[in-house]
């Protein structure tokens, strides 16, 4: 079976940036707008003459599969199990049973 990585539709994405001059020590904090931290860094060469930084991305990664059709029938067929088996009602009683979570019914 082959899969595919990609980001989550619903993960968020974050740039930051560090200034690459010796000595300077600037960072930009993440953020999840990057044209807005691409004028930070406009501003910060404005500024100090200081125009090379390292830059780096985070998304949160999910695994697929690589056959679109076979994905989509497989999430299906969990939320089918899922709500079989009591959905989230069922997750929060169980939460309420811990430590001793039972595997099978
Ligand atoms: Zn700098």
């Amino acid at each position: 079976m082959a899969y595919t990585v990609t980001s989550h539709p619903d993960g968020e994405r974050s740039m930051k940036a560090d200034c690459l001059h010796h000595g300077c020590g600037w960072e930009l904090g993440p953020t999840a707008d990057p044209a807005a931290g691409e004028r930070e860094l406009r501003l910060h060469y404005a500024e100090t003459g200081h125009g090379t930084f390292a830059r780096n991305f985070e998304d949160v990664a999910v695994v697929v599969l690589a056959d679109v059709a076979e994905q989509q029938r497989r999430v299906e067929v969990d939320a089918l199990e899922y709500a079989h088996w009591g959905g989230a009602d069922e997750d929060a009683a169980d939460d309420l049973r811990q430590p001793t979570r039972r595997v099978t019914r």
